[in-house]
């Protein structure tokens, strides 16, 4: 089913908890979030308000125990594992924190991993000079064209992060999910990777979701989000929208 073509993300009464032994912890309860194309928006909260759980929800990751999540105009609920994950691949670009690149893979492949694993074996030799040629140029953008064949442990936390990015983006994907992308990182290198995100926005007008609990983070979005006794705080003050 298709929704309005202005929102990339549509969320609506999101449920989800955690059971350990006998006790169940609810830790969303009923989210409803909306993300236009184009929009930068940070979620934000206190630490185990659910951010994470949410955006791995959003990111199809992980499924709800009800509510709805529209990605792309397609309703989650009820698609094949195959289509969700296809749907991911195409989708959804995602950040973390702890950057998550694979040790064994220079930043080149890492980049180029996520088509990789979208094409079979056979079409990817017919695509790997293209895919090369794209994560290179998305590498060259971040300031990395020095660095292709240098392996995470060789690389700064800020150089790994944009490394992470250019690997979210070698899909071309139409919303970046970010938890926390600057949690690891010294202040100076963090406000890099912001000003890499607002860039994204602005220039490729790619639409985003921060995480963050920091509060002069999240003020870089041009909306901001809370999260609190598992939803969305209605008091919370939007922040204002940025000119341009
Ligand atoms: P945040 O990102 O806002 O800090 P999370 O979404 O990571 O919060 O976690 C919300 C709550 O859910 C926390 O109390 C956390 O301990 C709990 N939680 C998260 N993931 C799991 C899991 N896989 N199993 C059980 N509890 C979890
Ligand atoms: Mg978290």
């Amino acid at each position: 089913m298709t929704e309005a073509a202005t929102d990339i993300l549509r969320v609506r009464n999101l449920c989800k908890s955690y059971r350990s032994g006998d006790t169940r912890l609810d830790v969303l309860r009923g989210v409803d979030f909306d993300l236009a194309a184009g929009e930068f928006v940070s979620v934000v909260g206190q630490s185990g308000s659910g951010k994470s759980t949410l955006l791995h929800l959003m990111g199809l990751l992980d499924a709800a125990d009800a509510g709805e999540v529209v990605l792309a105009g397609t309703r989650i609920a009820g698609l094949s594992a195959a289509r969700r994950d296809r749907l991911r691949n195409t989708c959804v670009g995602m950040v973390f924190q702890s950057y998550y690149l694979l040790p064994e893979l220079d930043a080149l492949e890492n980049v180029m991993a996520p088509l990789m694993v979208r094409h079979g074996i056979f079409e990817w030799l017919t695509v790997r000079s293209a895919v090369r040629a794209r994560a290179r140029e998305l590498l060259d953008r971040f300031g990395l064209g020095g660095r292709l064949h240098h392996h995470p442990r060789q690389l700064s936390g800020g150089e790994m992060q944009r490394v992470a990015i250019a690997r979210a983006l070698v899909t071309q994907p139409q919303v970046l999910l970010a938890d926390e992308p600057t949690g690891n990182l010294d202040e100076t290198t963090g406000a890099g990777i912001l000003d890499t995100l607002c860039e994204l926005n602005r220039a490729d007008g790619l639409s985003i979701v921060l995480v963050t609990h920091d509060p002069v983070v999240a003020r870089r979005a041009d909306r901001i989000v809370r999260l609190a006794a598992g939803r969305v705080d209605e008091t919370c003050p939007a922040a204002e929208r940025k000119a341009g």
